[in-house]
């Protein structure tokens, strides 16, 4: 197993433009999805009847189906596969776990974290 991450600032830029665009496309889309879950599934220990379990249901589904979009879309740069295994989303990588590239910087990460 390679232990060391590889830094190259270009995959780096092309993945925070990658999330990015791909935030211009759902972000807006993707807010209201969980939020619309967020008060579907609260209201059903108020008013529990089926409509609304329902549109909890189609709501889940929806927003099910958009991770599986975000994880198709949010590819690595370098070898353009998802960089995260398992189900975590690919916007908690900070490298990729297939070809060691850094998709955050590591300089910038300690110069947030000091300042
Ligand atoms: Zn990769």
């Amino acid at each position: 197993m390679k232990l060391r991450a590889t830094h190259d600032q270009s995959v780096i830029d092309q993945w925070s433009a990658k999330i990015a665009a791909h935030d211009r496309r759902t972000g807006r889309v993707q807010t209201v999805l969980f939020a619309a879950l967020f008060a579907c599934f609260i209201s059903m220990f108020v008013w529990p009847k089926l409509p609304l379990f329902i549109a909890t249901s189609i709501l889940f589904a929806c927003a099910l189906v958009s991770q599986l979009i975000e994880k198709e879309a949010l590819t690595c740069p370098h070898c353009g596969r998802s960089p995260v295994t398992g189900r975590a989303s690919p916007r908690s990588a900070d490298f990729c776990a297939h070809c060691f590239y850094w998709l955050i910087s590591p300089y910038e990460q300690v110069d947030r974290s000091e300042g």
